[in-house]
């Protein structure tokens, strides 16, 4: 939900192309402050469930928050960083997020609960069906994405 009003001088925000910028951006008409809207960073992680199928978990990033510690918060288990490796970056226009997803090398006894309520992507079980043609396969490998509802097209750009 985008301000009606400038957060500077309280000037109701016009939309249009403001000076200097190259697109359309509610902006101040009195001041001149630019309400930039930006993609939201969303961080996960795939578990290996002892005993079962691997779970995804992803939650969006709090300011500040560095993405491996997001990638943690959202599986909320007892995991190290560096036991995180990146597999996927996706890029979901139509949620207007960017997720960065890891998995973790380690595996866990138990599935981790969701953290919070943030809705999981639509994207999740295809993001999990690669991750088990990939680990049938014996090659995990680093994709990068584009998110289609409940659709990737995943390309690979690196070996695994
Ligand atoms: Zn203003």
């Amino acid at each position: 939900m985008s301000p009606a009003f400038c957060r500077r001088c309280g000037s109701r925000l016009v939309s249009g192309v403001p000076e200097g910028e190259d697109r359309n951006r509610d902006h101040c008409a009195g001041c001149g402050f630019i309400e930039y809207r930006n993609p939201r960073v969303r961080a996960g992680c795939i578990v290996v469930i002892e005993g079962g199928a691997p779970v995804f978990r992803s939650t969006l990033l709090m300011p500040g928050e560095r993405l491996q510690a997001g990638a943690l918060r959202a599986v909320g288990a007892p995991l190290a960083e560096d036991g995180l490796l990146l597999y996927c970056a996706i890029t979901d226009r139509s949620r207007s997020e960017v997720s960065l997803v890891f998995r973790a090398t380690s595996g866990l006894s138990s599935a981790p609960r969701l953290a919070g309520d943030d809705p999981q992507p639509a994207w999740e079980q295809a993001l999990l069906e690669r991750f088990l043609a990939d680990l049938a396969a014996g090659a995990v490998r680093v994709y990068s994405a584009e998110a289609e509802g409940g659709l990737l097209h995943m390309s690979p750009v690196a070996p695994g």
